[in-house]
């Protein structure tokens, strides 16, 4: 396995006006192959003064798009959604390669990305207003929504386009222009993504990427003529990013990290409860916000349960992303790696009982890579850092409780509130799950209850800071004003009847 030369790297730069520009800064950071564990691009970190070229050209851009018609922005969301389709293999490769997860995974979140697009190319239908007839005698009222402007999204590494797309299409579609700052560790996917909107026939300056890290983010948190802020990614980023934004005037919503439980009742059945949560805890290994990282066993189901998953975890294939049968690829960075070891020693000098150990796992052909093998740590208590802090990497912690009221009980102890599931045979148990639970998006014998693009995303708690969930029907809210209008239109021989008095209805 060789390592490419670092002089020989290609920069992914930065996509502003409709052009690839490196901007002013000098300072650059690596694109890993975490597969190989070495850096195979590097990508430009931006200055405040690239995000202001950005903010300029979007600001420029959102007079004319701002006016655009309804009808040509859905036609634009159509044809760019058919590049998606002609590019999904294209980009589920670079995902895989700078992110690490198998291609297929890859895959299902570019289509789950584009089914946003989907949502967005029905954009006059979402964006349709409301109309009162005669609100009093002679007067109709009509309420209807504008975009705010200049808009931007911060986003985090571990869905490189399905996370930016929960974003950009709906903005776009709702008349706003958009600067999308990507994490730097797989930028490479926004680029493409980029060049794909101008082929569809984006006015230029409508989409525009800024490569860079905090300088970037934080020029972004400051500058006054951005009109709002998406963010995904950690819960202390998220909450910086909210209080930044808040403070300097911008609408914001910021979606933060998680823990997400699976509770599993007795009656479940529960070979299928073990499936899905294998699938659910060590799938992407383990990297995704709705990852299930703790199983709560319900009184008599544990033993069992417990080694259902280890038979089904110690036969799953790690390897590189793009190598044929390979159900779960390296995690991002080294440091993650190192994290996840540690996280798994952690749990065990606390006492919980390790069933199955991936610190020690090698991938012949890729020693450099990445790489720890699945763990599920059993006996896992509530104080236990094991617990208590978000892992994002394949281990699963087993709690055992004694009824479904301290499971939820157990749930809304949590400061997180994303995702949640529970496993059972009972509709009186499923409903009162989803009623009690302290949790945004709740699955009934389906693990990872991601919501359609025409539904919203959203946790509670430490999940999200703002007011509004991201894409689906609270997207469209999001990223538009409403306006209501009272119109009258006298008859020219009309009396004005008008008084100091308040107005009230005739
Ligand atoms: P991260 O918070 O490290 O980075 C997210 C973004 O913030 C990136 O663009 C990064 O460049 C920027 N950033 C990082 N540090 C910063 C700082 N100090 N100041 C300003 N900006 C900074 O997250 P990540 O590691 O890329 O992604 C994983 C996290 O994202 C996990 O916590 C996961 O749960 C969360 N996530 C949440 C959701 C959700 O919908 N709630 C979805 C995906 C990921």
């Amino acid at each position: 396995m060789t390592t490419p030369d670092p002089i020989e790297l290609t920069t992914y730069e930065h996509w502003i006006g409709g052009k690839s520009t490196p901007g002013e800064s000098d300072r650059v950071a690596d694109v890993f192959n975490p597969a190989l564990g070495a850096p195979q691009k590097q990508v430009r970190l931006a200055t405040s003064s690239d995000v202001d070229l950005a903010v300029s050209a979007a600001r420029s851009a959102f007079e004319t798009w701002g006016e655009s018609s309804v009808t040509a922005r859905a036609r634009i969301m159509f044809d760019f959604r058919q590049l998606l389709v002609e590019h999904e293999d294209e980009l589920a490769q670079i995902i895989s390669s700078e992110h690490g997860k198998t291609i297929d995974d890859a895959r299902g979140e570019v289509v789950r990305g584009r089914e946003v697009v989907e949502f967005a190319a029905g954009i006059p239908q979402l964006l349709k207003g409301d109309f009162n007839d005669q609100v009093s005698t002679g007067i109709d009222s009509h309420t209807f929504r504008q975009a705010l402007g200049v808009v931007a999204g911060i986003t985090p590494f571990n869905f490189p386009i399905m996370v930016p797309m929960w974003m950009h299409p709906v903005a776009i579609a709702c008349g706003n222009t958009f600067i999308l700052k990507p994490s730097e560790r797989d930028p490479g996917a926004s680029d493409l993504v980029a060049r794909l909107y101008q082929q569809a026939g984006l006015p230029d300056g409508v989409f525009n990427v800024v490569h860079g890290d905090k300088v970037a983010v934080d020029a972004i948190l400051e500058h006054s003529d951005i009109d709002a802020v998406s963010f995904v990614g950690s819960t202390p980023i998220a909450k910086y990013v909210h209080e930044g934004a808040s403070r300097t005037g911008k609408r914001v919503q910021a979606l933060g990290g998680a823990k997400n439980h699976a509770v599993v009742m007795p009656d479940a059945n529960l070979d299928f409860a073990a499936d899905h949560i294998v699938a659910a805890g060590y799938g992407s290994a383990g990297q995704r916000c709705m990852a299930i990282s703790a199983v709560v066993a319900v009184g008599p189901a544990a033993d069992a349960l417990v080694e259902k998953i280890r038979e089904r975890t110690v036969v799953l294939t790690v390897g590189a992303g793009d190598e044929p049968g390979v159900e779960m690829g390296p995690v991002v960075t080294e440091a993650s790696r190192d994290r996840v070891k540690s996280y798994v020693g952690q749990g065990v000098d606390a006492g919980a009982t390790l069933v199955v150990d991936g610190r020690d796992l090698v991938v012949e052909g890729h020693e450099s890579g990445f790489f720890v093998g699945p763990s599920l740590l059993d006996e896992v208590t509530t104080d236990m850092s094991v617990y208590t802090d978000e892992i994002f990497g394949p281990v699963l912690a087993v709690l055992r409780v004694p009824t479904l009221d301290a499971a939820i009980e157990l749930i809304n102890a949590n400061p997180y509130g994303n995702g949640t599931a529970v496993f059972t045979s009972s509709g009186e148990v499923a409903r009162t799950f989803q009623r009690k639970v302290h949790v945004g998006m709740i699955g009934i014998n389906v693990p990872v209850p991601v919501p359609m693009a025409f539904h919203s995303f959203g946790g509670w708690k430490d999940s999200l800071f703002g007011d509004h969930h991201i894409h689906g029907p609270e997207g469209v809210r999001f990223y538009t004003q409403a306006k209501v209008v009272t119109t009258r239109w006298p008859h020219v021989s009309e009396e004005s009847l008008a008084q100091l008095n308040f107005p009230t209805a005739r």
